[in-house]
């Protein structure tokens, strides 16, 4: 099993990449963000309670979070592995990722973090929120929130994975096919 986490902050380019290396080694993209979106289309009651979150550009809380992820992978008993993208993003999420993962009798096998620095970001989610109407994108005070969340809560989580010896640093400015590359250069 092929198990990988893609780490950056928005607008770096994860999903877009996660996307590419899913099918190269034919494993599960689980989105974190994608599967959150499909439940506020569906209006779940799940779906309701994220979206007071997410549009305020704010986390979703870790137990929600938790839960979500841990019935996706089991409802995919045979697959190749998995690419969590846009997860773990706090480090309570990560230390229960591991337990979770232990309990399946998983590991995971890297941490692709995908450098790209704060005003290219910023120019991405723009560029972005006129592509893809998200609502999160659409005005630059939404934005910068999640960029603090980013620092705040989920910067740290690359040096639990530091610790672990399974962060991989790849630049995420460049050529979509060439950052692809350097991408699949890291998986060990
Ligand atoms: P981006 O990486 O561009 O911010 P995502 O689609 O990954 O976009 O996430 C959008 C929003 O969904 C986040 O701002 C957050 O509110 C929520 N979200 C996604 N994943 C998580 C997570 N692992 N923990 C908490 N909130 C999350």
């Amino acid at each position: 099993m092929l198990n990988l986490i893609f780490f950056g902050a928005p607008g770096a380019g994860k999903g877009t990449q996660a996307k590419k290396v899913c099918e190269k080694f034919n494993l599960i993209h689980l989105s974190t963000g994608d599967i959150l979106r499909a439940k506020i289309a569906d209006k779940t009651e799940m779906g309701i309670l994220a979206k007071s979150y997410m549009d305020k550009g704010e986390l979703v809380p870790d137990d929600v979070i938790l839960k979500m992820v841990e019935n996706v992978i089991k409802s995919h008993p045979k697959s190749n592995g998995f690419i969590f993208d846009g997860f773990p993003r706090t480090i309570p999420q990560a230390e229960a990722f591991d337990i979770m993962l232990a309990n399946l009798n998983m590991a995971l096998s890297d941490v692709i973090h995908l450098k790209v620095d704060k005003d290219e970001l910023i120019e991405r989610l723009k560029k972005r929120a006129e592509l893809e109407n998200r609502k999160d994108d659409s005005n630059i005070s939404i934005i910068e929130n999640r960029i603090v969340q980013y620092i705040e809560k989920t910067a740290p989580v690359k040096e639990y994975y530091s610790n672990q010896g399974k962060l991989r640093k790849v630049e995420g400015i460049g050529d979509v096919d060439e950052i692809f590359e350097k991408v699949v250069e890291a998986i060990s």
